[in-house]
């Protein structure tokens, strides 16, 4: 998608703070941070939000799933505990309309579910 700033990241068109990447995923630090730890993972396909996704999709999704764990574990929350949460369209707050988690730790996380 042309006009995605995440798609481009993927094209590394914009520099990013990148601390993961394989085939599908790249997953790299959110600009604003709320909370220690707070990286953005999401599938290099285009994916507009969590309601487009299909049978073909989810084994990204999966993967995503883990590549967080793999991310807690060197980033040093794996112990403590973390929290991955995915914003879907309106009421949710989502801003940027690339399917995406925010992996959030290093401190206790409260309500906090952003
Ligand atoms: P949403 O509200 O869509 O779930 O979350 C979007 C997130 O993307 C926000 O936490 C915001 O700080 C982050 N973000 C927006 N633009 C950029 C950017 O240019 N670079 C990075 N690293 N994060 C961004
Ligand atoms: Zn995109």
């Amino acid at each position: 998608m042309a006009d995605c700033i995440f798609c481009k990241m993927v094209n590394k068109e914009i520099n990013t703070n990148i601390v993961y990447e394989d085939d599908d995923i790249l997953a790299f630090r959110d600009i604003a941070p709320k909370a220690p730890v707070h990286v953005l993972i999401i599938p290099k396909k285009h994916i507009s939000d969590m309601t487009k996704i299909t049978e073909e999709d989810s084994k990204i999704i999966g993967k995503m799933h883990l590549a967080a764990v793999k991310i807690a574990k060197e980033l040093g929350i794996a112990e403590t505990g973390f929290r991955l949460v995915n914003n879907c369209l309106g009421d949710s707050g989502q801003e940027v309309m690339h399917i995406h988690y925010h992996l959030v730790g290093g401190r206790p996380l409260g309500d906090f579910v952003d």
